[in-house]
């Protein structure tokens, strides 16, 4: 069965920092999906239904843009979002850590990994790479529940061999045989994907690196998820922890662990030879804006990083950032930005958003906009219940505009739906017109 999704549809074509053709928005427009989620046809609503007079069309009275893809998010920090501490080291101390050792208990992981799992759908994020829990258990309750609601992630275990309380750590040996277990469970679903994640260069030992960089050879098509450059103390002890390193990213490249399926968060107080290297490498860079406003780390130079040719993508961090999904963390985006007067527009956000995400995590042939073949992941936008926003939109002078305003204001709970591969959540109950 053919089902038609149809609305206001804006997506991104191309990167509209180097084409200024590479938004395109349809009113009133409309995609054909198949029984497996490709997306068969985009055009005007009417030539849509026509071409196919026997499908079931479900029309929204709002937005349709592509699903957000979310590049760092902490699973066990689901309850910790909004939890003080000074910066990063002592707030991992003092909120992070004892929150994370709650997911122990596997009831407890399992009620989490709904809560998580809804939260990102109700928040208008389709894909997700995301931090696991030091738990197997609990990890394996969040691919399960990603699975069983659609979802798409890449996750993993969260390795960490010193720095943090015991219940936390692992020994090489053991965080070996859990991660060989979980890939080989993972690799059987088609929407789930692993990644080795060591927490950060000074919770691991040489020896635990040397084991990520082993176990990312051994396996093809694994993912690498990391932190970097957050924090100026963060910095200086890792500078004194690996004092043959030449810097901070010198430290994962000497074990093997850089490349196109490696993504490290933040990269906020950097140089130009790590990011000479990171471009050389491929390896992409996720801005979290929020997080870092909230930590105080600092602000994100996302001309630099493009200027060496990094792949760039938009992450929540939550329990540091204070958005649960990347459609409302695009407007700390822009605010980063324009600090540093660099004034984004709404294909540029939307981009960032969307299909960068999908470019940087491998993904472009499958997802980030709605090209024929790609699979249906979208998120529906409406403001009719929202008086005040819909108001405002009265004054925008053209789409483009009425888009850029959006994607300022948007808040989840003007999110009506998001459909991974077609299957569509409504979170709220409500049906499409
Ligand atoms: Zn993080």
């Amino acid at each position: 069965m053919v089902q038609i999704f149809s609305g206001d549809i804006a997506h991104v074509v191309a990167d509209p920092f180097t084409h200024g053709d590479a938004l395109q928005i349809i009113e009133n427009g409309a995609f054909a999906v198949d029984e497996q989620g490709t997306i068969l046809a985009l055009d005007k609503r009417d030539r849509v239904t026509r071409r196919y007079p026997d499908a079931v069309e479900t029309r929204f009275d709002g937005w349709v843009l592509p699903g957000m893809i979310d590049g760092h998010i902490h699973f066990p920090q689901t309850f910790a979002t909004a939890a003080h501490g000074t910066h990063l080291l002592d707030w991992l101390e003092r909120s992070v850590f004892p929150a994370e050792a709650a997911y122990a208990d596997e009831d407890f992981a399992r009620s989490a990994a709904e809560t998580f799992v809804d939260q990102l759908l109700r928040s208008g994020t389709t894909t997700a790479l995301v931090f696991g829990s030091q738990f197997p258990g609990a990890t394996r309750a969040l691919f399960q529940v990603a699975a069983e609601k659609g979802l798409r992630i890449i996750s993993g275990l969260t390795l960490m061999d010193q720095g943090a309380p015991d219940a936390l750590l692992h020994t090489v040996p053991q965080a070996e045989k859990l991660s060989r277990t979980l890939i080989e469970e993972v690799e059987k679903e088609p929407k789930l994907h692993y990644a080795l994640t060591p927490r950060f260069a000074l919770s691991c030992t040489a020896e635990m690196m040397t084991l990520c960089g082993e176990l990312a050879r051994a396996y093809d098509g694994l993912y690498i998820q990391t932190h970097i450059n957050e924090n100026g103390e963060e910095i200086e002890a890792t500078a004194a922890a690996f004092p043959e390193a030449a810097n901070y990213l010198d430290v994962y490249d000497r074990f093997g662990l850089l490349g196109s399926r490696t993504v490290l968060a933040h990269n906020i107080h950097t140089c130009d030879a790590q990011l000479k290297r990171l471009g050389e490498t491929g390896t992409a860079v996720c801005h979290c804006p929020a997080s870092n406003f909230y930590l105080g780390s600092g602000i994100f130079s996302l001309k630099r990083h493009r200027h060496h040719g990094v792949p760039v993508l938009v992450g929540t961090d939550i329990g540091a950032g204070t958005n649960f999904g990347v459609l409302e963390e695009l407007g700390s985006v822009y605010k980063a930005q324009q600090m540093q007067r660099l004034s984004l527009n709404a294909a540029q956000l939307l981009y960032l958003g969307t299909l960068a995400g999908a470019e940087a995590l491998q993904m472009a042939d499958r997802i980030g906009n709605f090209a024929v073949g790609k699979q249906a992941d979208f998120v529906v936008i409406d403001t009719a219940e929202d008086p005040g926003l819909r108001l405002r939109l009265g004054f925008c002078h053209n789409p483009e505009d009425a888009l850029f305003t959006q994607l300022n204001l948007v808040r989840p709970h003007h999110v009506r739906a998001t459909a991974v591969a077609g299957r569509l959540h409504q979170p709220r109950g409500h049906g499409a017109v």
